[in-house]
Parts: C-alpha cells; structure tokens; sequence
C-alpha cells in the first residue's frame, strides 16, 4: 500500500495533498476573460456563447450545440425534448452520478434501473432487452411497461468516467420499442465509440462543465442534437421562452433560465482551445498506471472494446469491499485523495421503491471501484 502511495506521489510529483481531479488554466481563460469584462457583455447573450456552440458542435460532431448553466440542467432540457412527461418512466443504469436522477425527477418522471456491463461500466444492452422483452409492449406505437401501464419514454445511459457504454447496440433496442435515446455524456467529452463521439448516438446528447469534468467553465452544460426543430426548442425553453422582440417582454410559455452567461463560455472557448492536450495527458498518466499497476494485485480499469476513452477518472478496481474500504482509508489518510464509486441509485431513500432488473454487476462493481487522482499533469 505504501508503495502506491509513494508512486502517486511521485507520478504527480510532490509530496503536498493530491486532489483527485484539479482543473488546468494554461491558456487563453484570462484574457477571454478581461475581454468578457471590458466589454460588458457577462451575462447570457454574448460572443463566447456563440463561438462555444459552434466549435463544441463541430468538434463532437453533431450539427447543433445548445450551452446550458450546467450539466444537470442540460439533462433536465433534453428530458423536457425527449417528450418526458409527469408519470413517464426512463430506463437508466444505477450506477450513475445523482444527476441523471435528479433531471428524471425534475420532469415528474420515474427511473427504471437495468444493470451495467463489467467491462463498459455503463448501460448493458442485454440487460435493457431482456428487460423489456419481459415487462413491456409496444401499444399504439409507445413503449408501455406491462407492470405499471406507464410509457416508457426514454432510456438515458451514462459513460461512466468517460468509458464508453455499447451505445450502437442500446440505439438499435431503443429504436426497435420506439424509446427515445438520451445520453448522458456529462462524463465523455473526447471519449469516442466505433470512432463516432459519445453523445451523437441519441437523439439527444448533455455533456457537463462542472469544476471536476475534463475542462471547466466553473458551472456549464451543453446539449447537442442533429434535429434543427429540437435545437430551437432548447435555445427557447432555456431562455424563459423568450420571443424575439424589440423592446417587449413576450413568453409563450413556462420555462426557464438555463442559458451558459457569456464569462463561462468564454472560459470554456479557452478550455476547449488545450482539450487535445489534457486528453493526450490523461493517456499518458494511464499509460503510467498501466505499468505500475500491471505488477500489482490491484487492477486498472482500461477502455472497453471498439472505444477511446478520455479517461477523466481512473479507476481501479479491488478484490472485495473490505479491501476497498482499507485503500479508501490508507490514501486518504496520506494525501492521496481516493474516492468508491457511487452508491447505487435504487439504494437511496429517494428510489428505492423504483423498479429494476437483477443488479449483480452494479453491486459488484458498486464494492471494489475507487477513483485515484487523475488529474491533467
Ligand atoms: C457531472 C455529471 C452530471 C452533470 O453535473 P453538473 O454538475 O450539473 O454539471 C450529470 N451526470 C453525470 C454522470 C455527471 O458525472
């Protein structure tokens, strides 16, 4: 144990605290910045919201790119896209970050757990077709869940740490029972599947700028989509529905206030200006880990098959949870900021009555990952 701690410390070369994931700023964030200030231009309308979409579109190539206050509210606007109605039910994985639950929440919606793959992480395709094929129907072309009576609307998995999910295969299932694909992409920025990025899968994509995500803008989201109609939509509802008018307040209908202010897309221009560059350093850091981990009893977790990963977290992964809680223990304690996987969502109060399929990888997995510092270097 020590020796991990020794090599952590020296990989990251120092002896102080090592966050597990600090934010880079070596570029252009200041002076876009002072530009943001000197123009007045701070809030949502501005030149850095438009650059931001433009380039974020063109890089994860998707034709459009909506930029949202933060990943959460992006998930929550792509739901509100998806059709997602009160009473609805959105098949997810459990093994996800509370967001994803939240936005389902935030619609009135109700999530319906299905189990993950060992080696994605993420959403398993035969778990969501074994599920469906034995607790739905298509009537009058909705998928209905036979149990419930409710519409199955959407099905949202996540790429966990950046690792894609079999995101090809989810799509072929959802189209087959008429389900809208959402992917939660918060995680993915620079991960790709079969050489296509994650999040261009679905109909709809949300990916987040959260402080801890591959690049920042303090708070931020995006949401990307090909359909043009969906688009507008979401640039609509995010801005109170605002219509265009000169000088009058017009609303058509109740929205919100989700829109990206000018000064975090303009850290986020800069961010996304050394995207290939963390990107190229997090493969390095993993190909350092690789070395160091491959002599130990502790296992790296690596891309899955037919992807590239952006690996924003590492992770590794320890033979049983008593194992797992004295690494968790031993790091923390020594500077070395370590952290488990999150709890499964079904075992919190808050949906612990939702349905689900059998769970034994998520639980599997749920006792033995722990993120280790991965940090741009
Ligand atoms: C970070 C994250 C989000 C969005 O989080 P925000 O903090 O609202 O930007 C959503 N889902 C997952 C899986 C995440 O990791």
């Amino acid at each position: 144990m020590q020796k991990i701690i020794d090599f952590i410390k020296q990989t990251f070369n120092t002896n102080e605290f090592i966050p597990l994931h600090e934010p880079r700023f070596i570029g252009n964030e200041k002076k876009y910045l002072n530009d943001c200030i000197d123009s007045t231009f701070v809030s949502s309308v501005g030149k850095y919201v438009d650059m931001f979409e433009k380039e974020f579109a063109s890089y994860v190539g998707s034709k459009y790119a909506i930029a949202t206050v933060n990943g959460t509210a992006a998930l929550h606007i792509s739901l509100i896209l998806a059709d997602v109605k009160r009473g609805d039910e959105i098949i997810t994985q459990p093994l996800t970050f509370i967001a994803t639950c939240n936005a389902i929440s935030y619609c009135g919606a109700k999530p319906i757990f299905v189990d993950v793959d060992l080696d994605t992480l993420g959403l398993s395709p035969e778990s969501l077709k074994n599920f469906l094929e034995k607790n739905c129907e298509i009537v009058d072309n909705k998928c209905i869940n036979k149990t419930t009576k409710k519409t199955v609307k959407a099905c949202v998995p996540m790429h966990a740490f950046g690792h894609p999910c079999k995101i090809d295969e989810i799509k072929e299932i959802c189209d087959i029972w008429n389900i809208i694909l959402v992917e939660d992409s918060a995680e993915s920025l620079g991960s790709t599947y079969k050489n296509k990025h994650t999040g261009t899968f679905g109909q709809i994509g949300a990916f987040s700028f959260n402080g801890n995500k591959i690049i920042t803008s303090g708070g931020g989201g995006v949401i990307v989509t090909n359909d043009e109609y969906l688009a507008k939509r979401a640039k609509h509802i995010t801005t109170t529905a605002k219509v265009p008018h000169t000088f009058e307040y017009v609303h058509d209908e109740i929205a919100y206030n989700y829109r990206l202010p000018n000064i975090n897309a303009a850290l986020l221009v800069a961010q996304m200006e050394n995207l290939d560059k963390f990107l190229k350093s997090k493969r390095e850091l993993t190909e350092i880990y690789k070395d160091f981990f491959s002599k130990s009893k502790v296992k790296l977790v690596l891309e899955p098959e037919n992807s590239k990963s952006n690996y924003w977290l590492q992770a590794v992964l320890l033979d049983n949870n008593k194992q797992r809680d004295e690494f968790l223990e031993i790091t923390n304690k020594n500077g070395v900021m370590t952290r488990p996987i999150w709890k499964l969502m079904n075992e919190l109060e808050m949906f612990k009555d939702c349905q689900k399929t059998d769970l034994k990888n998520a639980k599997y997995l749920e006792e033995r990952i722990v993120n280790i510092p991965s940090s741009v270097r």
